[in-house]
């Protein structure tokens, strides 16, 4: 969209205020609003902010950053439309000299995604993102209580949780966002919608638009929308699938019609690489202490480090889909992960599988949950780091997937989640009072 163009837009739409949006470290979506009076001026120079009050950005003696509203992000927020319509851009962030600021989660994203732009490869990622509505209180506080009990694919009765369902998709098209499906997932009160698959960078600012409007519009209807990977321990959890794909000039280099199962020998170079640096990848994609929780047997959460063409108990499957459409679903990221700095670890460590022709053992057939360990260990499947303290031990003996967060993010994320770690191991649980209060 060029400048002219997206001036008309606003004005044809009534834009009255502006959101410029970026994301932390952690994943979440940050925001200053401005009149629209004040775009002109933020689409030319940026629009100024202080990088030291988000967390991670900056150093107080370096907090001067620029917002750079990328044109092709405009759109409508859906439910201010009544009110004073709003509009939204997600930005870059620049430093006052005009450099891409280090400590931008999108920019780490935009270098991969050149990178493989000069090995003649577009990146393309289609995620499954899962989430609970939950009723919230009087005071407007979430309840830890389920509001249906539906299941995988159910169709009635339709309550509160499916009708909110139907008003997040119909948002999402108001926001030109296509929608693939949208269903009950196997939990009470749990439920999916995905997106078709896009671009990475795309793909990433659909992830975080996508969170704001499912918690925007469950808001707006009574309930509280929560992507936290397992509020209930003896229910499934909820992940975050994504399916990813590799094309040179318009072709799947993932589909090779004379190969074995159809699979192209990239195909395995890029699991390859994935599976090499799974363990710091992990960080990235269960980035909580409640990841882990998620991924524990039994609940269709990988807890190996395998690859299969078809079982769903692996990490990484290779759906039955050929052509165009041949891809591998990584299964074990949360919807906690922050989605730009995932898709640059894992289509980063994808590459480097491809370029050294790192190649995976071989895909498992059977259920692997039924394995014992010593029949893993035989045939070489390691287990996920099970804690965030273990993964964020991988991933500072990772340099590769170091050097692709660079020096700043790499620092703040450990830091960020050495903190985390801390003070969730001084914590007494609930559990543990069950537990040993009575009986000790
Ligand atoms: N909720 C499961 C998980 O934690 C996935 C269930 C599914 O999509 N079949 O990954
Ligand atoms: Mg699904
Ligand atoms: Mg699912
Ligand atoms: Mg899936």
């Amino acid at each position: 969209m060029t400048k002219g163009e997206l001036k008309d837009l606003v004005e044809k739409e009534g834009v009255k205020f502006v959101r410029l949006q970026v994301t932390d470290i952690n994943g979440m979506l940050k925001n200053v609003e401005i009149p629209v009076a004040r775009l002109e001026e933020s689409l030319s120079e940026g629009t100024m902010f202080d990088g030291s009050s988000i967390e991670g950005f900056a150093r107080i003696d370096e907090s001067d950053m620029l917002l750079k509203p990328d044109m092709d992000t405009f759109t409508v927020l859906p439910w201010t439309v009544e009110k004073g319509k709003v509009a939204r851009f997600i930005c870059d962030i620049l430093t006052p000299e005009g450099n891409h600021f280090e400590g931008d989660p999108r920019y780490v994203l935009k270098k991969v995604i050149n990178q493989l732009n000069e090995y003649g490869y577009e990146g393309y990622c289609g995620p499954e993102p899962e989430f609970f509505l939950l009723p919230r209180d009087e005071k407007s506080n979430p309840v830890l209580e389920l509001v249906d009990d539906g299941g995988y694919f159910d169709l009635l009765p339709i309550d509160l949780g499916e009708e909110t369902r139907k008003y997040i998709v119909e948002a999402f098209g108001d926001m030109r966002i296509n929608v693939e499906a949208s269903h009950h997932e196997v939990a009470p009160s749990q439920h999916e919608i995905d997106f078709e698959y896009d671009k990475l960078l795309r793909t990433a600012d659909n992830i975080q638009t996508f969170k704001l409007v499912v918690k925007t519009v469950a808001l707006l209807r009574g309930l509280h929308a929560t992507f936290m990977p397992k509020p209930f321990a003896n229910i499934n959890g909820s992940g975050m699938h994504t399916h990813l794909s590799l094309f040179n000039n318009g072709e799947n280099i993932f589909y090779d019609k004379n190969a074995e199962r159809e699979l192209s020998d990239e195909l395995k170079y890029f699991i390859g690489g994935i599976i090499k640096h799974i363990k710091a990848i992990t960080a990235i994609a269960n980035p909580t202490i409640n990841s882990y929780k998620r991924l524990v047997p039994g609940f269709e959460a990988p807890t190996n480090i395998a690859w299969s063409v078809s079982n769903r108990s692996a990490l990484i499957r290779v759906p039955s889909t050929r052509g165009k459409g041949t891809r591998a679903e990584l299964r074990s990221p949360d919807p906690t992960a922050n989605p730009y700095l995932l898709l640059a670890v894992v289509f980063a460590s994808g590459l480097e599988g491809i370029k050294n022709k790192i190649v995976p053992e071989e895909p498992v057939i059977e259920n692997i949950y039924k394995l014992n360990e010593k029949e893993k260990v035989h045939r070489g499947i390691d287990n996920l780091p099970d804690s965030l303290e273990k993964s964020i031990l991988a991933l500072k003996e990772d340099k590769f997937i170091q050097q692709v967060l660079g020096k700043h993010i790499i620092r703040s994320f450990i830091a960020i989640k050495e903190q985390e770690i801390l003070e969730y191991k001084t914590q007494v649980t609930d559990w543990e009072i069950k537990k040993y209060l009575k009986y000790f």
